[in-house]
């Protein structure tokens, strides 16, 4: 057993994964060929050792038909213990050999290792590639196409190589029987191929879309059950079945025509296969007849053919399923596979941060539309500035935010940050050196202790309960118990922190925050209101979290706003206004703004004891000044 050096099952490929199928099954088992190639040998072996039954039987009945019947057994007790210890030792050990190679070594370690290949690779690419497919379905691919190559190179060693090796062994067989015999099963193969030629593409295409059709569903199954509160709020439960039972019925149909050709493949093989045992048997005893076989022979060769027609029953199954996977796995790869788009650059170098100066010059990003987005935007955040955004909804506030992060590449502009332009730097540092608050989705259904170390995984425990302290989060994790009974910082958060209140979400994403001490801060205020008192603590837990640091702050409350160095206002993806919360008119605010945007604003505007309370319309105040 030492034999087989045990694969590394999660060794990380080199390269990106190729878009070709040879190219792709080569870089996802790289490093396993060993062991591959043993386990391949030993289940060869024992196709062998299948032919050698044959051979014993066949001289068997030869020596029983030369013996007299009284003194069989004494005369042929040689052969007897080859007969028996063959059968009862030698076969078993290699079959059980042959088996354990493929399942303890190749099965369990193939399927991680292409699937933790392929993970990393997804988790690689930008965000735009996420945001274009179902998460349900990219998810459903990585496991498909997995397990399907883990099923083509399971099947290879264990019929591929079984069979071969059977099939080289019966015509040696049949060779020493009559040289004519084996020209036989080798004109009989050739009719076989042909037949699987004809068919095997057809089967591919049609599992191909099969799989699609499938991963299909899946994905409109989770995004259903992702967003299963918009559905019952909307009393949608019908339309939504609906579309599941859409895309359940073109999965269906796919599935329906994809039996119809495998069941014809079958008929038509198993005729192929019928016709061998009668053209062998039949060879043989015709042999038998003109004196140049035994019947030894004919048992031999009888044995061999309906072997290899019993074999081609499942061989052709086999290459079915084995045709089927390839088609799945040319279905991951096309979804799977698209080459990284936002990619450090060649000769990218840590980010190294002084200041913490952010600037934008002439940025233009419109996600690859004729609008939307931001459109020519300048901007300097000086260091340990708190940079207030607002504006109404699509006014591009997450824009600005997610191109400063990297997750996309602007159109048109540079982004600096100390200098430095985040083109030029390895994504890992920047995102390193930004720390980002948000409520919306940044939950993991793991412990609040992981949730919050998320931040900084090498944080001790102390300062992990002093940045839930400082985030004032600690007294409510402290309360926290979850449905398995787990209390405090082991209680899981549930999917996406549904568990916890906005308010809550956000104080852990503070702690995660200040405990990745990023020396700059982006936050993206909820725009969900809360109580006054959780407000003030959250305002504390901010106000804590900003310290020291350059912040850009996507602002929805007016507590929040009004302790920001400078505010820009936003409209339709450009700087319309910008000055302090005394100085700017929130008038741009005023066309789309929401009923909470307008209290805020009339609030602020009392509060600078301008343009009088109540209204919808008016100047807005005593803007302009300074
Ligand atoms: P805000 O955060 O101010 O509400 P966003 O920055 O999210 O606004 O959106 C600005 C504009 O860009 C909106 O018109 C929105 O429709 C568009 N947009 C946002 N995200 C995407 C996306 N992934 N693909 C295409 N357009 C988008």
């Amino acid at each position: 057993m030492l034999f087989f050096k045990k694969i590394n099952a999660f060794q990380p490929a080199s390269g990106p994964p190729p878009r070709t199928m040879f190219a792709f099954f080569r870089w996802a088992l790289s490093g396993s060929w060993f062991v591959l190639w043993v386990a391949f040998f030993f289940s060869a072996l024992a196709g062998i050792l299948e032919v050698l039954t044959a051979l014993l039987l066949g001289s068997l009945i030869d020596r029983a038909v030369d013996a007299s019947p009284t003194n069989f057994f004494n005369n042929q007790l040689f052969f007897v213990i080859i007969f028996i210890s063959f059968f009862i030792i030698i076969r078993p050990i290699a079959f059980g050999v042959a088996s354990a190679a493929n399942a303890v070594f190749v099965t369990p370690n193939i399927n991680p290792l292409t699937l933790s290949r392929l993970h990393r690779w997804t988790m690689g690419q930008s965000v735009t590639f996420f945001d274009d497919d179902f998460a349900g379905r990219i998810a459903q691919k990585q496991m498909q196409t997995s397990r399907a190559l883990t099923d083509v190179v399971t099947e290879i060693i264990n019929v591929g190589a079984f069979s071969l090796a059977s099939l080289f062994g019966s015509a040696i067989l049949l060779t020493t029987i009559d040289p004519r015999m084996s020209w036989i099963l080798v004109v009989w193969l050739v009719v076989y191929f042909l037949l699987i030629r004809a068919f095997l593409p057809r089967i591919r295409r049609q599992s191909a879309s099969r799989a699609g059709a499938r991963a299909n569903v899946s994905g409109q199954v989770v995004d259903t059950i992702t967003n299963i509160k918009t559905v019952k709020l909307f009393s949608h439960a019908k339309y939504e079945d609906q579309v599941a039972l859409k895309s359940m019925e073109v999965f269906r149909k796919k599935a329906v025509s994809f039996g119809i050709t495998s069941a014809l493949f079958r008929l038509c093989l198993m005729t192929v296969a019928g016709t061998l045992p009668v053209l062998l048997i039949g060879g043989t005893a015709y042999l038998w007849v003109n004196g140049s076989a035994s019947i030894g022979d004919i048992a031999a060769s009888g044995a061999v053919a309906i072997r290899i027609a019993q074999m081609t029953g499942w061989v052709s199954f086999t290459l079915m399923t084995i045709y089927a996977n390839i088609g799945e796995v040319e279905d991951g790869i096309k979804t799977l596979t698209p080459p990284h788009t936002l990619v450090n650059d060649k000769k990218a170098i840590p980010l190294s941060i002084l200041a913490g100066e952010i600037k934008l010059n002439n940025v233009s990003f419109t996600y690859g539309q004729k609008a939307n987005g931001l459109r020519d935007v300048s901007l300097n955040v000086k260091k340990g500035e708190k940079l207030g955004v607002v504006g109404a909804s699509g006014a591009g506030k997450s824009t600005l935010v997610a191109l400063l992060l990297r997750l996309y590449d602007t159109e048109l502009g540079d982004i600096f940050i100390d200098g430095q332009d985040i083109k030029q730097v390895t994504q890992e540092s920047l995102r390193r050196n930004i720390s980002f608050v948000t409520q919306e989705t940044a939950m993991f259904n793991r412990s609040a202790r992981d949730n919050i170390f998320y931040g900084n995984p090498n944080a001790t425990e102390k300062q992990l309960i002093a940045a839930s302290k400082d985030a004032e989060a600690h007294d409510f994790i402290m309360e926290l118990r979850d449905y398995e009974g787990r209390r405090g910082y082991e209680a899981f958060l549930g999917e996406r922190g549904v568990r916890l209140s906005g308010g809550q979400r956000q104080r852990i994403a503070v702690a995660r925050a200040i405990l990745k001490n990023a020396p700059i801060l982006i936050l993206d205020e909820a725009t969900s209101a809360l109580d006054s008192e959780i407000e003030a603590s959250i305002q504390v837990a901010l106000h804590r979290a900003m310290e020291g640091k350059t912040v850009i702050a996507i602002a929805h409350r007016l507590s929040t706003i009004s302790t920001m160095d400078r505010i820009i206002v936003l409209e339709n993806g450009g700087i319309a206004e910008e000055g302090t919360h005394s100085t700017v008119s929130y008038t741009h605010l005023r066309a789309h703004e929401t009923r909470e945007d307008r209290v805020c604003r009339v609030r602020l505007e009392k509060k600078k004891g301008g343009g009088g309370g109540g209204g919808g319309g008016g100047g807005g105040g005593g803007g302009g000044g300074g």
